[in-house]
Order: C-alpha cells, then structure tokens, then sequence
C-alpha cells in the first residue's frame, strides 16, 4: 500500500483550492483510520465495526469525470471542477483520483474548441455552448462514453469535431451531445443526440456486463465496488429460490450479482427511468430472467407490496446520502424479510435509520463494515447486516 504523505503541499498543487480531496493531508492509513473513527463515532452503538477495507492502489480510481467549462476574463477557456461550495471552477488537467485516459480527452477536447470556434458557456448570462464535458471509462472493457453537455441545442461542425477528438482518441467508443438549457446546478439535461456510436458504455462487474448510459448512476470506484458488493453478498448470504428486493437499484448490479451467487428471484426498484432502462437491459444481457425492474419511489413500491401482503428473504437496499425514508422502513418492517443488507454511503444517515430498524427490537445490526470507496475524500461507505430472526 502507497503510504506516502500525499499531500500538505507535495501532493496535489490543487489540494486546498479544490477541495474535493479533504484528507489529502493524512497518510492513506491515517485517511482509514480517520474513516474508522467516524464509522465508530456514529454506528457502534449498533455493533461492533469490522476494520475498514482499504484499497490497495487508492489513485486515479474514479471511472467518471466531470469537468465545467468557462471563460476568463483575459478570454482564456479553462476546464475544471467548481471550487467546493462555489461556482468559481479550479482549472484541473490531471487529477489524482480520475481516471487519466478522461482528464486527457477533456485537455484535448479544451484544446479543440478554439479551432472550431466553440465557447464556453457563462452561467451569469446564460450564453455561450460548452457548459461540462463528462466522460465515463469502462474499466474492464476499456469502452468510453464523452458527453459534452451544451447550452445550446446547435451543434456547429458536430461531424467533424467528432472526427477531430476520434483521431486524437481512436479509444473513444461513443460520443453524446445532451442539451441544458436551463439555469441549474444539475450537469445534464433532458435531451440528447448521439453523435458517435451507441449512446452508452458496457463495463464488467463481478462477472457480469452491465449498460451504461450517461444519465445513470454507477460505481464510480469500480475496484472497491467488486469488494463492497462481494461482501454484501457474503452478508447476504443467499439461497437458491429465495426471493430478493434490490431497493434503490440503479442500473441494477446488486440484485443482478445477487442472481449470479444464486438461482433466486430478484425484484428492483429504481427511481431514474434512464437507471431502470439499463437495469432491465442488464437483466437479458447477463440472461438473468428471473430479475424484474421497476421505476418508482423505493418507499412508496415498498408499501404497496406491504400492502399487498407480499414478502420478501432478503432486502438489500442503497439509499442516496440523504439516506432512506420513513414510509420505506416501516414498509421494510411489515413486509419482514429475514435479512436485511444496507450499503450507505453516509454513516450519519445510516444511523437514523437503523436507530428506526432496531428500535422495535424487531431488527438487530449483526455487522457493519466501512469500504473506503472514495479515497483523499471524506466520504466513506459502510454495509450493515440486519437479522430479524435475532435468537435462530
Ligand atoms: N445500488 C446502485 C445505486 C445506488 S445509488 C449501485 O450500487 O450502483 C442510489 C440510487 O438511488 C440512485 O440510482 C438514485 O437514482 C436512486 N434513488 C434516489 N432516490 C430514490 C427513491 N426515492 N426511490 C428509488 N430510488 C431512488
């Protein structure tokens, strides 16, 4: 394992304007260590924490890379990321979390623009074309996806700019124009045409192949996503013919690596409908035809099964960081399955709703296990395993 002193100056240059890499000061093992604290500091009341799994190589890991485009002053075009909390953008060509192939298509795609006279968009007056470029790197299948997001549906020389970054990238497999228009924070739009190959990526994941389209979530840490979701699945520990809800399923890799451990039958909910498109294509891909996807609220289809006196072995859910609901954990609890597997990536969430899981004293947390995904980041992920047949 890499323990160097990453950074406090001879790391990243970037380190304190960026702001996205909070623990860049720390060793990595003192980053675990700090991770492990804060696990402890709001989960051990539940159970004891298992040691931290870190990663081997903790750099370049992210598979996706959004830059922001803008213009300064002097009339220079720079690309970067937005300074945390602001909208002022940190000029950025090599990141020591992203991919690398990614910060260069975005450095060549910069260098392109002014050739075809392209802008950059300004949020303050609403003009200009290039607003983000995000690229995603299929890490096993070495596919890319370049997404430029622009502010304007007209696409001058879109033919050849496409053929002007593909013969500096011949690695580049698709290429997406998506349109926002709108005055928002979000990066992509609703609309988009595809301007080179298929409009998506596919990446391999614990053995199976999974779609990717430019709208939907994916791991960014593919690596430690393989050991999250093995030790998900040990936790899980699924039987054939057992009856699996993945909640908050994305393009559906937990519920389909779940149908790969064991012939059982999967159900997912997704509230993304691009996410919910891939998850049901994922399924033929990988001939898992005993996993059926569904679009909708993970609370409020979880009540309808309740209500329906459906039941379910196992529950895996991924909440977003601002974790579960309410209405879902009461529909968990009525609908009872014998285990429960949640993967947070906010320990501070995690533990109000497992305060609400085990409050009853129908759940108990039987392990809980942080996976350092985002390392330099403060971020940390943890998966918990809940039983309710607490004396078996
Ligand atoms: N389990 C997936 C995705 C986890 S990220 C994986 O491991 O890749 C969380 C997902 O929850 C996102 O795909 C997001 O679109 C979805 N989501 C957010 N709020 C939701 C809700 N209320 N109901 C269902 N899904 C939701």
């Amino acid at each position: 394992m890499d323990n160097k002193r990453v950074a406090s100056g001879n790391g990243c240059k970037l380190y304190k304007k960026c702001g996205g890499c909070q623990l860049q000061n720390l060793t990595y093992d003192e980053q675990l260590k700090f991770k492990q604290r804060l696990c402890e500091k709001h989960l051990s009341k539940y159970c004891k924490i298992s040691p931290i799994i870190g990663m081997e190589h903790p750099y370049h890991y992210r598979n996706k890379v959004q830059a922001a485009f803008a213009t300064t002053k002097d009339g220079r075009i720079i690309s970067g990321v937005y300074q945390s909390g602001t909208h002022r953008i940190v000029p950025v060509d090599l990141c020591m979390t992203e991919d690398k192939k990614a910060d260069e298509i975005i450095v060549s795609i910069r260098s392109l623009m002014k050739d075809f006279r392209m802008t950059a968009y300004n949020e303050n007056t609403g003009r200009g074309f290039l607003r983000h470029v995000l690229v995603k790197r299929g890490f096993t299948t070495n596919q890319i996806m370049v997404v430029m997001v622009t502010g304007t549906p007209i696409f001058p020389a879109k033919n050849n700019f496409v053929k002007a970054l593909r013969k500096i990238h011949p690695e580049i497999t698709t290429i997406v124009q998506n349109i926002n228009m709108k005055p928002t924070n979000l990066v992509l739009g609703d609309r988009q045409n595809v301007l080179f190959g298929t409009g998506y990526i596919e990446d391999v994941l614990c053995g199976l192949t999974f779609r990717i389209s430019p709208a939907s979530f994916y791991q960014i840490n593919p690596v430690q996503t393989e050991v999250l979701y093995g030790k998900a699945m040990e936790l899980a520990d699924l039987k054939k013919g057992q009856r699996v809800i993945d909640c908050y399923c994305g393009i559906g890799t937990i519920g389909l690596c779940a149908a790969n451990v064991c012939d059982c039958e999967v159900i997912g909910v997704e509230l993304n409908p691009d996410a919910v498109k891939d998850a049901k294509f994922n399924a033929r891909r990988n001939n898992k035809n005993n996993a059926k996807f569904y679009c909708g609220d993970a609370g409020q289809f979880m009540t309808e099964m309740a209500d329906n006196g459906e039941s379910a072995d196992v529950v895996f859910m991924d909440p977003p960081r601002a974790g579960s609901s309410v209405e879902f954990i009461d529909s968990v609890k009525t609908l009872s399955p014998k285990k429960i597997v949640y993967i947070s990536c906010n320990p501070e969430t995690m533990a109000r709703d497992l305060e609400l899981l085990t409050k009853d004293k129908k759940y108990k947390v039987t392990s809980l296990t942080p996976v350092d995904m985002f390392p330099h980041t403060n971020h940390c992920e943890v998966v918990a395993q809940l039983h309710s047949d607490i004396n078996s």
